[in-house]
């Protein structure tokens, strides 16, 4: 099973917590109870001085054992501690009630044993064995603490021993006061339940802050989690809510923009998509509309439908109509899809721009005087030279002045003109024609974009003059504008930049 972010952090904050308990009890725990064993160690070694000066004067008269017993206990129930006084042998000479209370069957046996005589080592029970080495030093004046695990208390016990210095300053014997560890241990205990009791809050705090982290890291990756399926299975509208600013927000939005990304870059491949289905669609319906009216004449001649030569002379002129617009419309594709690879290079030279306009001039001269359409040209006398393929700028200038023609009615007038701008050249085709509406004027220069959608066929255009042109202005880095006004004519403009000065 997947183990979930949350439970793995309780885990580790749990680790931690325990950890930091478990340390801090255990460095507490010594130093505490170091400090209070040295404390009492100090107290029992000036309580044991103090005792040792009364004793010393008790002990002078050998024989007393009764009143010296009798002060050790009076001074045990005083300082909670066990009193024993030894000689310098070693051997237990008196000690407090308490003590003696406590081990009184074997105080007996020692009693028994020969009183002050008797040899308290067996009080010690090997103790003294291992204390006597160290008594020496006592014996020798010096003060003794230790702790240790008595074998006569069968407990911990702090000891002092305090060497008990006669008037003349000879050492006689020792005090040694016991007090059991247990009193300190007490103390510890409420220590570590304190200890306890601050763990357990800890860990209760750390649940709290663990389901909040969660909630806040958690909710967001459930998000992001779900955007991302979404993304997956190509909804690319889905976004994660990012709240904070650290590492799961900064995903977040990275996220969020890579869903951005994707959705705009599917968006245009969707849109280029339909741009390309659109142009099949146009191509084979503009291919189909003259096969079929070449097919309905040819039959119509087949089947003899129409008889006579004149009728069929028509006939045939339709047909001929039909096939050469057929050719303009397959060469305008040829020319639109050839303009269009990129592998494209075309040669280009300074060309003079009156000349180009002459020429086109020239070869619609003819045409216009048919039309009753007035042909002009105004080009001021120093014009620089334009940078660019002739024959391509030739190809568009032929199509605005052609469409110029074909949508100004006898009598209008049609004008290139030819001017320099600061630092470029530019060309006016202007018409005086029927104008374009201000809403296609956006889209004339898409690919079979006609403004008359009734696909008249006396508008023999194929609607690809305009997308051709602009992909040869383009190529020449020239700039386009349109001006027009319906019923009153229409001015395209074209300026180019790359100029000989
Ligand atoms: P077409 O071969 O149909 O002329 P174009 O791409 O050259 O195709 O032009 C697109 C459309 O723009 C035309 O169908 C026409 O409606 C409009 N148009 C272009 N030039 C003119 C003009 N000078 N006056 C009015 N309309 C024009």
């Amino acid at each position: 099973m997947r183990q979930s972010l949350r439970v793995k952090l309780l885990y580790s904050f749990m680790l931690v917590i325990a950890i930091l308990i478990v340390g801090v009890s255990l460095g507490v725990s010594l130093l505490v109870k170091e400090q209070m064993m040295s404390t009492k160690e100090r107290e029992l070694v000036v309580k044991g001085y103090e005792l040792s000066r009364f004793v010393s004067t008790l002990y002078q008269q050998p024989g007393d054992t009764e009143g010296l017993e009798e002060f050790l206990s009076g001074a045990d129930r005083f300082l909670g501690a066990r009193v024993w006084v030894v000689d310098t042998n070693g051997q237990v000479v008196a000690m407090s009630s308490e003590t003696a209370a406590m081990t009184t069957p074997r105080r007996h046996r020692m009693m028994g044993g020969g009183h002050h005589n008797g040899n308290m080592g067996g009080a010690f029970s090997g103790g003294i064995g291992v204390l006597r080495r160290e008594m020496d030093t006592v014996f020798a004046g010096n003060v003794w603490t230790r702790t240790y695990e008595s074998p006569f208390y069968k407990e911990q016990m702090i000891m002092a021993a305090i060497p008990i210095v006669s008037e003349e300053g000879k050492v006689s014997g020792a005090v040694l006061l016991h007090v059991p560890v247990t009193g300190i241990n007490e103390a510890m205990k409420q220590i570590y339940y304190y200890i306890g009791a601050v763990g357990l809050a800890a860990i209760l705090v750390a649940l709290l802050i663990v389901s909040r982290l969660t909630q806040g890291i958690i909710r967001p990756l459930k998000d992001m989690e779900k955007t991302a399926a979404d993304m997956a299975k190509g909804d690319y509208s889905s976004r994660v809510v990012v709240g904070s600013e650290d590492e799961v927000g900064s995903l977040g939005n990275a996220l969020n923009s890579l869903a951005q990304d994707l959705e705009k870059t599917v968006a245009e491949l969707n849109h280029m998509e339909k741009l390309r289905r659109d142009f099949v669609a146009n191509v084979s319906h503009e291919l189909r509309t003259p096969l079929t009216i070449i097919r309905g004449y040819n039959e119509a001649l087949l089947d003899g439908t129409v008889e006579g030569g004149e009728g069929a002379r028509r006939y045939y002129e339709l047909i001929s109509r039909e096939t050469s617009r057929l050719e303009r419309l397959i060469q305008d594709l040829l020319d639109l899809s050839r303009l269009q690879s990129n592998r494209l290079v075309m040669d280009k030279e300074w060309l003079p721009l009156p000349a180009i306009a002459e020429g086109v001039i020239h070869m619609l001269t003819q045409r216009a005087e048919q039309q009753q359409v007035t042909l002009s040209l105004e080009a001021p006398p120093e014009l620089p030279e334009i940078w660019g393929n002739g024959d391509r700028i030739t190809q568009v200038l032929l199509i605005l002045m052609d469409n110029g023609l074909k949508y100004t009615p006898a009598g209008g007038k049609l004008q290139v003109l030819l001017t320099h701008e600061q630092a470029a050249v530019c060309l006016k085709v202007a018409d005086t024609g029927a104008g374009i509406p201000p809403e296609d004027v956006p889209y004339i220069w898409e690919r079979f974009y006609k403004v008359d959608k009734s696909h008249n066929r006396a508008n023999e255009g194929t609607g690809l003059g305009l997308a051709i042109a602009k992909q040869i202005l383009e190529l020449h880095q020239a700039q386009v504008s349109v001006e027009s006004q319906v019923g009153q004519g229409t001015v395209f403009t074209i300026c180019f930049s790359a100029i000989r000065t």
